[in-house]
């Protein structure tokens, strides 16, 4: 594919990525919420079954976002074309070893990058237009893992043209990044918990964002800004000390905690007012 138009090179991605995001997202949704529905009922994280006319919106949105994104793809791989981007494809050039370090670098510079971006987006004066059209779905799903308002699309895009001129990177290690995004979006907007209490406190896995985590953001908008992980979370204050028993009474069935997550009043960070 290395060689052609700019506008090849975006329609290509245009399809990629779009067909990715059906693949993964509309793949998750179909087994969790038609085919293993009953099998899965009980974990349920959501208040209500989510209606039609919010997955139309999120697809609308998701193809705003396929347009962002393209448009970066198709702009990397021009550059690549003459030399001007630090991709490269021979794995023994810097390592095998490097491959695996600059894949986890990525992650935590793009889990840091996004913690930022998002409080930012949470700012009353800015959150109307770039951020809402991902919260409109109260409860989220597979669908919502990919639905931005433009702005916050080609801000996200930004990151991956920034990353890929700084940084040098196999392409393996952009494709496994890109395929780790999706999944983890899609696990973090999968609308079920399927991880035992123990996830939310345990040594290792209370590190990491999941469904109850970023479930709880989408109804209070004050906690819960990370990506992959909950270090920033953690160390700015916005982890909701409630999380622990949100997620228990999640899987105990009983009702959620009483929680400002079921009046979302509050839509943006009080913090940045
Ligand atoms: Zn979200
Ligand atoms: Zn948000």
């Amino acid at each position: 594919m290395i060689g052609h138009s700019f506008e090849f090179y975006w329609f290509a991605f245009f399809g990629l990525i779009l067909a990715r995001y059906f693949l993964i997202a509309g793949g998750t949704y179909l087994l969790f919420y038609v085919l293993l529905k009953e099998t899965v009922a009980q974990h349920s994280l959501r208040r209500s079954p989510p209606s039609s006319r919010s997955i139309w919106r999120e697809l609308r949105l998701a193809g705003v976002s396929t347009i962002a994104f393209s448009l970066g793809a198709a702009f990397v791989l021009s550059r690549y074309d003459f030399g001007g981007t630090q991709l490269y494809s021979d794995p023994c050039q810097y390592g095998w070893w490097y491959l695996g370090i600059s894949f986890v670098t990525v992650l935590v510079l793009q889990d840091t990058y996004f913690y930022f971006v998002h409080r930012m987006f949470h700012h009353p004066f800015i959150f109307k237009w770039m951020h809402s059209g991902h919260h409109r779905s109260g409860d989220p799903t597979p669908w919502t893992s990919f639905a931005f308002d433009l702005p916050e699309a080609i801000v996200q895009m930004i990151f991956f043209v920034g990353i890929v001129l700084l940084i040098p990177l196999h392409f393996a290690t952009v494709i496994a990044v890109l395929l780790t995004m999706t999944v983890w979006a899609v696990w973090n907007h999968l609308g079920f918990e399927l991880f035992p209490p123990s996830f939310a406190h345990h040594w290792l896995s209370r590190w990491f964002i999941g469904s109850t985590h970023h479930s709880i953001h989408h109804r209070s908008y004050t906690v819960h800004y990370g990506l992959y992980f909950t270090l920033w979370d953690r160390l700015l204050g916005t982890q909701d000390p409630r999380y622990e028993h949100e997620f228990a009474a999640v899987l105990k069935r009983s009702s959620p905690v009483k929680h400002e997550i079921d009046k979302p009043k509050q839509r943006t960070d009080p913090s940045l007012s």
